[in-house]
């Protein structure tokens, strides 16, 4: 076990289990030795790739979907853009470039960039520097980007939000834990009572026997902010993330290390942990604070409407030294066999506003 693990090890046998979501935010963020505290996670000598890592469309095509919305409802003069968990800070720097074409979106625009890792942050100031003081960081979603119309752009973000998981056993629904063996190392465990502090939403209803409901309850807390901001200022949210689209009882806590699937519980704070992203329940909430929702719709479905493989034509033109990988790039994020599918997109806007390009 690393030192991290006999850390987290000392505080169970102290205070007891812990939950997966407790777990998961001591692994991430730990300021010492968590996952992403200390590390560049992203590209081919990291640990995982993302969209906007494999091609410089991708985050210009999600910059022009901001300036579409907010050409649609009106053009308001003071306007927020928002991402969450910016990595390297790519798809900012391609969506901004992009949005050139639109000098009166980034007129008066003050974008916000929301990242718990200092060492990701020192990045994206540097890879965003020709943008100077019209960007500011801030560690989480707060209360200062509520009071006007919000774009916000979140690629792989809600997938790294904490999970809490229950399995459905002959006594009801029991919070699955992490705990220490015999040997004192980490170990999954069930609570012993079943959980009274857990809803499954009706659409769960009918559960086998070992089902697991996970449910990330910060990720529905957020959405719900962000829908009810949208809801009264305007504006639109853009969720892009690998999850399903009809509820299930899968588990799906994984971890990923030098692009591999690595175990959960060892290594804490080498890999990346994270979870799929439950799309119908970020949208019902989305909905029941007062915004509409579009999608999930695949990734590949939502980047060719919106004419992936027109601008990687013109870009292979203009480019023929390079005409392969970009044919490469545009495989890589809309076939169904790589992110096409599993990859999708959930957009929120205003009630009556009009549909955002891409659904
Ligand atoms: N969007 C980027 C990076 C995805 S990795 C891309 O597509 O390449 C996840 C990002 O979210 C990292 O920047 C990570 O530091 C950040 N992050 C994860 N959990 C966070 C949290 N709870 N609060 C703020 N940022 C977080």
């Amino acid at each position: 076990m690393n030192a991290l693990g006999e850390r987290i090890a000392a505080l169970i046998a102290a205070q007891g289990p812990i939950s997966i979501a407790e777990f998961m935010t001591i692994a991430l963020h730990d300021p010492q030795a968590g996952y992403y505290a200390t590390r560049d996670p992203l590209g081919a000598s990291g640990d995982f790739i993302t969209a906007p890592e494999i091609s410089q469309m991708f985050g210009e095509f999600l910059g022009l979907w901001c300036v579409q919305v907010w050409h649609d409802q009106g053009k308001p003069a003071h306007k927020r853009l928002v991402e969450l968990g910016p990595g390297r800070g790519t798809l900012m720097a391609d969506a901004l470039r992009a949005a050139r074409v639109a000098p009166e979106f980034l007129d008066g625009l003050e974008i916000v960039l929301v990242e718990a890792s200092p060492t990701l942050r020192a990045i994206q100031r540097e890879n965003l520097k020709i943008w100077g003081d019209k960007i500011r960081w801030t560690a989480q979603f707060d209360d200062s980007l509520g009071d006007r119309p919000l774009y916000l752009l979140a690629n792989e973000f809600f997938d790294a939000l904490p999970i809490r998981q229950y399995v459905k056993g002959a006594r009801g629904w029991c919070e699955r834990m992490v705990a220490v063996d015999a040997n004192g190392a980490l170990d999954f465990a069930l609570s012993p009572m079943p959980a009274l502090d857990v809803t499954i939403p009706p659409d769960r209803a009918f559960a086998p026997d070992g089902g697991v409901y996970e449910v990330s309850p910060a990720s529905l807390a957020l959405v719900d902010e962000i829908a009810r901001i949208v809801a009264h200022q305007s504006g639109g949210a853009l969720i892009v993330d690998y999850g399903y689209d009809k509820p299930g009882f899968g588990e799906t806590l994984q971890a990923v290390a030098e692009h591999e699937f690595a175990e959960v519980l060892a290594d804490l704070g080498e890999g990346d942990l994270s979870a799929h992203v439950d799309f119908p329940s970020l949208a019902a909430h989305a909905r029941a604070a007062g915004a509409e929702a579009y999608g999930p719709i695949g990734q590949g479905d939502f980047l060719e409407d919106l004419g992936l493989v027109h601008r990687a034509e013109h870009l292979r033109t203009k480019n023929p030294q390079v005409a392969d990988e970009i044919w490469k790039a545009v495989t890589r994020l809309v076939a169904p066999e790589e992110m096409g599918t599993l990859f999708k997109a959930l957009a929120i806007v205003p009630k009556n506003a009009p549909k955002p390009p891409g659904f």
